[in-house]
């Protein structure tokens, strides 16, 4: 492995989803649904397989009917225009995007700043392009952002920021005002910024998903890129996408090209389906979630966990200090599986920061409930 990887060997989430096979224990590290998304939306794929729909190498930007449907949803949840035809590049799920459009907007030696603790592929994808990373960290209870702290951060040097929000794994939320002072940022440094907002969906308590590419300013310089694995529960069908400006969509084509050209002919039929489904599903999906979140984060705090009660995405962050004194949350992840029968994921590799995550655990909860109940009982044997 080259030098730029060094350390960067095998993602937690492979680690910790293989000792929860190989123990048996309930698996809320790795964030997977353990229900599939809609059954119409899996009878779409089935058609698309059957009728010889994507069973041979789609059209490298994606087939025209998801590119369509790409483009409807922005218009429709958040009022944007969006050109199907230019602006839109389909791929293989969010963690490509993420790859390609580092790969092709940074120069060796450009800096990037992104809000630790980082989802893993964030830290690869800037070493495997040749930049820097530059890192800001959030902080707990509420992990908002330091917004000064990022204007200080900025030198001639970034390139770009990088940003995620509903936030994986403190559930933070970005609010407009943020976004707002982000965007005249970005707009006064010529910055580009590349939006992660796989968990669009996903917010609690009347937090609002804002699209930081339709504020003022932003529509030439924002990479948008969200995907289907979380809002419809499909993780395994790796359909994903890029919206922004022709421009910068062109070069992520570029690079994405030379990656896997084209993936998941059907599914890309079977997402456009799903993106089209009626706003009821999408609030299902949000209750559905809130009433998750709760069993999970209530039976946490009950089993001694420090909880920090996320505003989006499927995860919940804990800290461990006062139910394990003295244990990090890598060496507590390590052994809970055999003490508690549970898995959960350690925040403390999500940061370049030596300790501010260090005693904090990540829990997810997009599984029935009945086994969030389990697991909470479980985890009480802890104290
Ligand atoms: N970004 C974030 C913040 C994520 O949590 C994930 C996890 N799935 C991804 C990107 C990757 O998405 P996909 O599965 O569509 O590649
Ligand atoms: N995004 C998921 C998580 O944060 C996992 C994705 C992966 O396994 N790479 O748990």
């Amino acid at each position: 492995l080259n030098r730029r990887l060094a350390g960067l060997g095998t993602t937690i989430f492979a680690e910790m989803s293989a000792l929860a096979v190989s123990t048996g224990a309930i698996n809320l590290g790795q964030g997977f649904p353990d229900t599939d998304g809609p059954e119409s939306v899996r009878e779409a794929a089935v058609r698309a397989l059957r009728d010889g729909r994507g069973n041979q190498y789609p059209p490298g930007q994606g087939v025209p009917e998801l590119r369509a449907a790409v483009s409807g949803h922005q218009k429709r949840f958040y009022g944007l225009d969006v050109d199907p035809d230019t602006e839109v590049l389909v791929t293989a799920g969010a963690t490509e995007a993420i790859a390609a459009a580092m790969l092709a907007l940074l120069e060796p030696g450009d800096e990037v700043i992104a809000f630790e603790p980082f989802y893993d592929s964030y830290a690869a994808c800037v070493a495997m392009a040749g930049g820097g990373r530059v890192p800001l960290t959030l902080r707990a209870p509420d992990f908002r952002p330091d917004l000064d702290a990022l204007r200080d951060a900025v030198t001639p040097r970034t390139r770009l920021l990088l940003l995620n929000s509903p936030h994986n794994p403190t559930g933070m939320v970005l609010t407009r005002d943020e976004l707002t002072a982000i965007a005249e940022l970005a707009v006064e440094r010529d910055l580009l910024v590349v939006t992660d907002e796989v968990y669009e969906h996903i917010t609690y308590d009347g937090a609002e998903h804002v699209p930081l590419i339709g504020l003022p300013g932003m529509r030439e310089r924002t990479v948008a890129i969200s995907s289907a694995g979380k809002t419809f529960s499909f993780t395994g069908w790796k359909v994903g996408w890029v919206t922004g400006p022709a421009e910068l969509v062109a070069a992520v084509r570029t690079t994405k090209q030379f990656l896997t050209y084209v993936a998941s002919g059907p599914f890309q039929y079977a997402a456009a389906e799903a993106l089209a489904l009626p706003d009821a599903y999408f609030t299902g999906l949000r209750d559905d979630l809130r009433a998750k979140r709760d069993i999970l984060a209530d039976g946490l705090a009950t089993a001694g966990f420090e909880v920090y009660r996320p505003q989006g995405t499927y995860f919940i962050t804990t800290d461990i200090a006062d139910l394990a004194p003295d244990t990090d949350a890598l060496t507590f992840c390590r052994t809970l599986p055999e003490r508690a029968g549970v898995v959960a994921v350690p925040n403390s590799v999500f940061y370049d920061h030596p300790t501010a995550g260090r005693t904090q655990v990540r829990f997810a909860f997009c599984k029935q409930q009945n086994l969030l109940r389990e697991a909470a009982d479980r985890l009480r044997q802890l104290s």
